[in-house]
């Protein structure tokens, strides 16, 4: 018996050209090439008699070799090699291409198997290029030939990969599968519960099935497996959260009811929903890992304001992380606005500086030196920053709440490591974790969300604030691009400002493909609008490879209305609030992905103003077409995520750029029905044992899953 750890090349007859091959593959051991599925199966399950064949049917004959000729063409400059094989019932002939060497294989008077397409030329039926396979003779009583790799039976087909055949694979796998015994790491009851296969079962029936229906369930319980690993990582790690100590932060009620009262608006009732489950679960002894999602322009940072405030008051310290430079200024401009009358110091640490503000309008520029210095020793608050702040060299002294915006731009491990993170600075051993608060505006369905997210608690933000004009979106094709820039110069002349994104920031040099150079480079763009189509406007450009500060320069331009226009990359994708802006212009739609539309679009309709979103496409094609509806039809992000998810399926939806999660777990999502029953199994199983202490091989599995998907 084999185990499966064996390394490949331990074992008999595989020769070291092959196992190169397999190495290029990453197929090392018995595990790595029985993990290698095939791709799909070719039925050859049809086994005929010579005289019954038929022009167009898939079979596998089975005869001796009466004889083999080779032939060349010259005109095609082809080798052709054509077989004569006989049964007792008739003759046949097989026809191969390119391949001589089959000569010296296929001698008359063997026996073989040849399993292919029965075609037919000059009225005469012939087998074109068949598989065969040489099998020992057992006569006439053997009717039904057993135990074959590439003929009679349905045949795996593994994914294309130069100088590994799937007939190779096949050669190996089989006598291999054979050798080999998996231990189950399912509890039976889960197996049964569900109809899934055992292991063993199920990994020679992904490789060898006897009917389709074999194969299916193979592959659903490898599907289950990946999916029930994820679902069951994330609950123990929730449960491993809750043991954890972190500081309570009891809510003042007065001191929230003075903050809510200093804002120029009221909270809507999602907002004030989601502000009592975050306050809530800051208010235990148990660290929150709560995701606060919601659509942009929502209103997420207030209610995560308003949470800060609360532990700042406890004298505990905030960290608040943004993706962007752009979008931290931003939270702080926030923080300085509408809470300036709490004094609580409030500090923002950037690529361009820190700044220090503590309360009515005492903001000053400080040495970073010293602004670490006031985090360390606990008199700086809430500090807002981007990654900057997961640095080693920002020490805090008492933190008590993370919040993270637009999280799935961050890493898992970048989430897992601020989670973990202690406050170092303290003398005394304190092993509280701070509160962790997401913010997300991407809208995934949320049953997927359960599955990616399952350890994580969420709060839904499901309405904008009231008096929101909804913006109005409209596809333009490249006959009406002239109307389209009419349209929007008269609204710039009212006073309101319009975005323009592109999807590329200039076109390279030796850009010969005909379709990138459509892409509208950014400074393309800028010159031409600037020049050509509104001279009479100020026009403003940004784009990832500018400097902080020249971002920071353009960024206050534009809010501060002294550019109308402001051409962009996909780096104002997200949270940048300008309410005056009501127009956005989309170059090459359908290039973005309809989330990444979705976010886009977001960056108006903040204001009061009837704002207007503007898609330029030079695709007719239906399915851009389709897309670009949904866009348009949907009410909100998650009616979006849900028609995006049948438009392109689970996989194609969420990316693993904007989850974090990895491939092998992305090709898995694919199934509802699995994402459901793999939850609720994993969920019966932790009830059961929340240690697995009774299921040592699950556990064991679980902690390879976990260090797989650490490791991609
Ligand atoms: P997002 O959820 O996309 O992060 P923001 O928090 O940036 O949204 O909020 C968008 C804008 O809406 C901000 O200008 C914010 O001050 C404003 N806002 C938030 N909540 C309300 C509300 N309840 N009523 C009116 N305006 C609000
Ligand atoms: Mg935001």
């Amino acid at each position: 018996m084999l185990k499966i750890e064996t390394p490949l090349e331990q074992i008999k007859g595989i020769t070291p050209k092959f196992l190169l091959k397999l190495k290029k593959l990453e197929i090392n051991t018995v595990r790595d090439l029985l993990w290698h599925f095939p791709s799909r199966y070719e039925d050859f399950s049809q086994v005929c008699k010579i005289g019954d064949l038929s022009s167009g049917e898939q079979v596998t004959v089975c005869g001796t070799i009466e004889s083999i000729d080779i032939r060349h063409s010259f005109r095609r400059r082809m080798v052709i090699i054509e077989a004569s094989i006989a049964d007792e019932t008739g003759n046949v002939k097989a026809v191969w291409f390119n391949q001589p060497y089959l000569r010296n294989i296929l001698r008359p008077g063997r026996y073989a198997h040849f399993a292919g397409k029965v075609s037919v030329s000059d009225d005469e039926i012939f087998l074109s290029n068949p598989t065969y396979e040489l099998v020992q003779n057992l006569g006439e009583f053997d009717e039904e030939p057993t135990d074959t790799k590439h003929t009679a039976r349905l045949v795996p087909i593994y994914p294309e990969t130069k100088g590994l055949t799937s007939k190779g694979l096949r050669y190996f796998i089989s006598p291999i599968l054979k050798e080999t015994r998996c231990e189950e790491f399912f509890p039976e009851n889960v197996l049964i519960k569900y109809g899934l296969p055992e292991i063993n079962t199920a990994i020679n029936n992904i490789h060898f099935p006897e009917n389709i229906d074999d194969a299916l369930l193979a592959r659903k319980r490898f599907i289950f497996e990946n999916l029930f690993l994820l679902q069951l990582s994330n609950l123990r790690q929730k449960l491993l959260l809750q043991k954890e100590r972190t500081h309570s932060v009891p809510t003042d009620s007065t001191f929230l009811d003075l903050c809510l009262s200093r804002l120029p608006f009221e909270l809507t009732d999602s907002q004030k929903r989601s502000l009592k489950e975050v306050l809530e679960d800051i208010a235990r002894s148990m660290p929150m890992n709560r995701l606060l999602q919601g659509d942009v322009g929502s209103g997420k940072t207030i209610v995560a304001a308003l949470a800060a405030m609360q532990a700042a008051k406890q004298g505990l310290q905030i960290a608040f992380l943004a993706p962007t430079e752009i979008l931290a200024r931003q939270h702080f401009n926030t923080l300085k606005k509408f809470f300036a009358h709490c004094e609580t110091s409030i500090g923002l640490l950037s690529s361009s500086g820190a700044h220090l503000f503590y309360g009515e309008n005492l903001e000053s520029e400080t040495p970073k030196a010293a602004f670490l210095k006031e985090v360390a020793q606990n008199k700086l608050k809430i500090v807002v920053g981007t990654h900057s702040l997961i640095q080693k060299n920002v020490d805090f002294c008492n933190l008590g709440l993370v919040i993270i915006d637009e999280q799935h731009r961050f890493g898992v491990d970048q989430r897992a490591s601020l989670l973990r993170r202690k406050n170092t600075n303290k003398p005394s051993a304190d092993s509280h974790i701070p509160h962790l608060l997401s913010m997300s505006a991407t809208p995934i369905p949320r049953t997927l969300m359960l599955t990616i997210f399952g350890d994580l608690d969420i709060s839904m933000i499901d309405e904008v604030p009231k008096g929101r004009k909804p913006v109005i979106t409209k596809v333009v094709l490249p006959q009406n691009r002239r109307t389209a820039y009419g349209f929007v110069k008269g609204e710039l002349k009212k006073g309101r400002q319009a975005f323009v994104v592109c999807p590329r920031i200039e076109v390279p040099d030796n850009e010969d493909d005909a379709a990138a150079l459509e892409i509208k480079a950014v400074k393309q763009e800028y010159e031409k609008l600037s020049k050509k189509i509104f001279p009479e406007f100020k026009v403003a450009m940004l784009h990832g490879k500018m400097k902080p500060q020249e971002k920071k320069a353009i960024m206050k331009e534009f809010s501060d209305g002294s550019a109308q226009i402001l051409v962009s990359t996909s780096v104002i994708e997200v949270g940048v609030d300008i309410p005056n802006a009501s127009i956005m212009l989309i170059e090459g739609a359908e290039r973005f992905g309809l989330a990444q539309l979705y976010q886009f679009r977001g960056r108006i309709g903040r204001g009061t103003h009837q704002s207007f979103c503007i898609l330029f496409t030079e695709s007719a094609a239906d399915q851009t077409q389709a897309r670009l509806k949904a866009l348009i039809e949907a009410k909100n992000g998650f009616e979006l995520a849900e028609q995006d998810l049948n438009l392109r399926g689970p996989g194609e939806f969420i990316g693993r750029k904007q989850t974090g999660t990895p491939d092998i777990l992305m090709n898995s999502l694919q199934d509802m029905q699995v994402i459901r029953e793999s939850r609720e199994a994993a969920m019966l199983v932790m009830e059961k044992d929340q240690e697995l202490s009774s299921l040592p091989l699950l556990r064991e599995k679980l902690n390879i899953f976990k260090k797989k998907i650490h490791l991609e």
